[in-house]
């Protein structure tokens, strides 16, 4: 989608560390990371936000679950790991482009 930063990224357009991609998911490192281990994993199709997930985007999203698990024995942080996403603005969400947050390598703590 034209004006979204994560679909640039996606595309080469804005550069960024890219950590994996495959067909339907682009992963890429956090520019301010809040943890050791802090990338984010976006769909490759355009969902604006978590509020915007139909049933038609399950496999995209379970893919993308799956390929954290993978990525994270490649990366050695299988023993621990916080997966979060941000909808809306009083939830913090600034980029319109859905994202996982994937963070690991320290102690997380709790929030329930
Ligand atoms: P959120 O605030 O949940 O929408 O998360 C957006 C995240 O994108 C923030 O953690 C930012 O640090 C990150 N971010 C914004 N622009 C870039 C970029 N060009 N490359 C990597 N991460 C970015
Ligand atoms: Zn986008």
């Amino acid at each position: 989608m034209k004006d979204c930063l994560f679909c640039k990224i996606i595309e080469g357009e804005v550069p960024a560390k890219k950590l994996y991609e495959d067909g339907m998911c682009f992963v890429f490192f956090d520019k301010n990371p809040q943890a050791p281990t802090h990338f984010l994993i976006v769909p490759k199709k355009h969902i604006a936000s978590a509020i915007d997930i139909t049933e038609a985007d399950a496999q995209a999203v379970g893919h993308m679950y799956a390929v954290v698990a993978m990525l994270s024995r490649v990366l050695g942080f299988s023993d621990s790991y916080r997966i979060v996403t941000n909808y809306g603005p009083k939830a913090g969400q600034t980029v319109q482009h859905l994202h996982f947050h994937v963070l690991a390598g320290k102690e997380l703590g709790t929030f329930n």
